[in-house]
């Protein structure tokens, strides 16, 4: 979300007029936009923010400004301690980013805006704005209604807030006019889409109309709940063409009493059950999970539920996370905070684990042929390209840059925890 944030950003101030350059020192605004999931996220932008100061000293008309989740939970502070940040623009004030540079440049700031409405359907922006030619990311839905105790999302993006499907697939078809390919729906709790608009008009039924749109190749959305993943999504994946076989569906921890105080809503049998009807429904579907290690109160015990659901699953993709604690969030007031020490080695248990299963994963894939869509050159070799498979696996593969955008053949031959390497056989999908 934050990457299709800063590229919403980007594209309300081109269309204002800026233009943006590669070197920090060629620059009159500098922006950041931040997110406050992890605090080693907040600290590592605090540190970026706090090296800004002697810069902004020699070149006072530098505009700097803090936006997205961790502005929205610092506020004023942002500017008490830091007296060069002269915009903090909240997670509901992005829409507004152009006017709020021009206030601060005109005034000198501080501008803060917190407290904004996010417009109904979000902010639009110019199709061609996009960093990606061949993929885009589309907003379907913002904010979250599930208050998981250890999330700081809704109280810093609100309450879920869906957009009319009209103007989902509205942008969706301009996107797709302009060369976009792959489209990814993106939502806080992307299966509870549709719940807070009149009808009964569900995830399910976009899936169903933005696979109609001619012209579109690959359709992806993320990211799953388990509590909220409906009945009807196992068979659109099956059904509709162009919805890749890939879903990324936290569990967050294998253990009932984990999950209980996580306040989310499912238990592992029901996690469990939920793969089954998955791979029931779609045989080939890559699961990508997350986890967190070391929640207050967790145990050896209930840490090895972690590790015994992540060999169970067998997840193709894993987001292994060490539990940090975030303020105003529960979590943050529950017992038993566990050291860092008995964190970071379950961490590195769990890493270790994830990282054998993909490389098994990865090697059961070498003979087959598979379709990928060819994103560009790799930075190292650019003879080589990557792109993706269904299956969101990155492939690496000798070809010619024209391939971009384009689905081709590619046979797997070599493949590693995190790439796989293959070679071209038909510049055609299999
Ligand atoms: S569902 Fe996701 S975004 Fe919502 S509260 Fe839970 S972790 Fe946060």
């Amino acid at each position: 979300m934050n990457k299709l944030d800063s590229e919403l950003v980007r594209a309300s101030l081109v269309s204002a007029g800026f233009e943006f350059v590669n070197r920090i020192e060629e620059a009159d605004l500098i922006l950041f936009v931040t997110c406050s999931v992890r605090d080693h996220a907040e600290t590592r932008a605090l540190s970026h923010i706090g090296n800004l100061r002697a810069f902004c000293r020699k070149r006072p008309d530098v505009i700097v400004g803090v936006m997205g989740c961790m502005a929205q939970r610092m506020g004023a502070e942002l500017t008490e301690r830091f007296p060069h940040v002269r915009i903090v623009c909240g997670t509901r004030a992005f829409p507004l980013i152009a006017g709020i540079v021009a206030e601060a440049t005109r005034t000198g700031g501080p501008v803060i805006r917190l407290d904004e409405e996010f417009p109904e359907n979000g902010p639009d922006r110019e199709p061609s704005q996009r960093p990606s030619r061949h993929s885009a990311y589309v907003c379907a839905m913002r904010g979250c209604d599930n208050w998981c105790a250890y999330c700081v999302v809704p109280s810093l993006r609100g309450p879920q807030v869906s957009r009319q499907p009209r103007e989902v697939i509205r942008e969706i078809e301009a996107l797709v006019a302009d060369g976009a390919v792959e489209i990814t729906l993106l939502g806080q709790n992307i299966d509870s889409y549709g719940r807070d608009l009149p009808g009964d008009y569900s995830l399910a039924d976009l899936l169903e109309d933005v696979n109609a749109i001619p012209g579109l190749l690959r359709l992806r959305f993320i990211t799953s709940h388990p509590k909220d993943l409906g009945p009807r999504i196992p068979q659109a994946i099956a059904r509709l063409d162009k919805v890749c076989e890939h879903l990324h569906m936290p569990p967050q921890s294998g253990s009932d009493r984990i999950l209980k105080l996580m306040n989310r809503g499912y238990t592992r049998e029901y996690y469990l059950e939920l793969v089954g009807r998955l791979r029931d429904a779609v045989p080939d579907i890559a699961l990508a999970g997350d986890f967190i290690v070391g929640f207050p109160g967790e145990s050896n015990e209930d840490f090895e539920q972690s590790m015994s659901l992540l060999r169970e699953v067998r997840f193709q993709q894993c987001f292994l996370f060490k539990y940090s604690t975030r303020p105003g969030t529960r979590a943050e007031k529950m017992p038993d905070q566990l050291p860092e020490d008995v964190i970071v080695e379950r961490h590195q248990r769990l890493l270790k684990e994830q990282e054998r299963i993909a490389l098994e994963n990865h090697k059961a894939m070498i003979g087959r042929e598979v379709e990928v869509l060819a994103e560009g050159p790799t930075r190292k070799k650019p003879e080589m390209l990557t792109g993706r498979t269904r299956r969101n696996e990155i492939v690496i593969f000798q070809g010619e840059a024209g391939l971009e955008g384009k689905l081709v053949s590619v046979r797997i031959e070599e493949t590693t925890p995190v790439a796989i390497y293959g070679k071209l056989t038909n510049t055609s999908p299999v």
